[in-house]
């Protein structure tokens, strides 16, 4: 038997449930045809990046010595991308960051990994607040550190600080947040970002070493109702921002992100230089060179999000007229209901019954729910709500 890392083995091997549900999905579609599948199970952009993305990239395929743009770019992403990032960020948040305040990343995926390599030791935990993106787990656990887990504040989906405070100990090296939040579509407040702040900084005095903050923010310009996403380096100083263009722009297999340092962070310097080292070590270095160009040039614009809106109040509208119990997501593609009963697993493959993929909530350290991703045509909605409608009578 090959002598093999067996955590890595069991990663590439074990079963995704979403995955599956695709599989089931495919079956489906081939029994009782496409139309009659309500597939709600992937969180796939579904409209097309702006035109701008296209054009750009194939002006710059024109315009540019070829050798220049299949090159090699600096490690840490080419120098005038990182300088268009930071006028970007400048202009959007009144801050005034520089070219190198960015590291250019492989998506949020890589920027999230070269923070936790970068950052974490052996037996550090880093806490993460339910629910969450599964992911977090697997690349908290593949910097050699612990996942900290703090159960949900079902109510509002806001933070319970009371478990969090409890959980902070000398091991804690840094806090993941996620909002605009997979799965449940949730933006944190003014209140909720400032109390978190509080909480840290207290806490990093009393503990005599930094907390960092972990800011993952693929969906920040995914929002609805005009609402307003907290900036968290302006609330927190130990911050770390990783974006990703995977959503706002549509482009989730360009593969193109970054992790922002600000100055702000303790010895920022050597924080920089450990991100970089763990992009190095990982083999994540130079980001995707045409597509670092095409997002620097492109940050200022999103794709058209308002399918998203149509959908989150269509679904929410009709899934509390069913009598869901549901929180109302201010932005992603994400909608977040209770399930009818306890057991979410049991719940999503009843729903099966209906043709309804859903992925239960347990998977996202939030059992009793059901995550709906809403970025598929406005019309498999429509359909759809007869679908819930028959699964919930099937509870009465
Ligand atoms: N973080 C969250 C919360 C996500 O939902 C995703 C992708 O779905 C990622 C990070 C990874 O994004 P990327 O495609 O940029 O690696």
């Amino acid at each position: 038997m090959a002598n093999l890392n067996e955590r890595m083995v069991a990663l590439g091997t074990s079963r995704s449930v979403i995955r599956e549900l695709f599989e089931f999905g495919k079956q489906r579609a081939a029994e009782i045809g496409a139309e009659n599948v309500f597939d709600f199970s992937i969180g796939n952009p579904s409209v097309p990046a702006p035109d701008a993305v296209n054009e750009t990239a194939i002006k710059l395929l024109k315009d540019t010595d070829p050798v220049v743009i299949h090159g090699y770019t600096s490690a840490q992403g080419d120098i005038e991308v990182r300088k268009l990032l930071a006028d970007s960020v400048n202009r959007r948040f009144d801050t005034s960051f520089g070219p190198d305040n960015f590291y250019v990343s492989v998506g949020a995926a890589a920027a999230l990994c070269c923070c936790l390599n970068g950052l974490c030791n052996k037996d550090d935990e880093v806490i993460v607040f339910a629910p969450y993106f599964p992911e977090y787990k697997v690349f908290i656990e593949g910097a050699g550190a612990k996942m900290n887990l703090i159960p949900a504040d079902t109510e509002a989906f806001q933070i319970d600080f009371e478990k969090f405070e409890a959980a902070i100990n000398e091991n804690t090296k840094a806090v993941i947040v996620n909002s605009p939040n997979n799965p449940c579509g949730v933006v944190y407040s003014h209140e909720t970002c400032t109390k978190l702040a509080e909480i840290l900084n207290a806490k990093s005095a009393e503990l005599g070493h930094p907390i960092y903050l972990i800011a993952d923010e693929p969906y920040r310009e995914i929002v609805f109702d005009g609402i307003e996403v907290p900036y968290l380096p302006k609330y927190y100083n130990n911050t770390l921002v990783c974006y990703s263009w995977s959503k706002s722009l549509s482009l989730p297999g360009e593969r193109l992100g970054y992790v922002l340092v600000p100055d702000e962070v303790e010895e920022h310097g050597l924080v920089y230089a450990a991100v970089a080292g763990a992009g190095r070590s990982l083999g994540y270095v130079n980001a995707p060179g045409l597509f670092q160009r095409v997002c620097a040039m492109c940050a200022d614009m999103t794709a058209d999000i308002t399918i998203y809106e149509t959908n989150r109040n269509l679904l929410y509208n009709g899934l509390r007229e069913i009598g869901f119990d549901v929180v109302k997501p201010d932005g992603t593609f994400y909608i977040f209901p209770k399930t009818l009963e306890e057991d979410d697993v049991a719940f999503c493959e009843r729903a099966k019954q209906f043709n309804i993929l859903i992925v239960p909530g347990s998977g996202f350290g939030c059992p009793g729910h059901a995550r709906i991703s809403y970025c598929v045509p406005t019309e498999r909605i429509e359909r759809a709500l007869d679908a819930f409608k028959k699964l919930a009578d099937s509870y009465k």
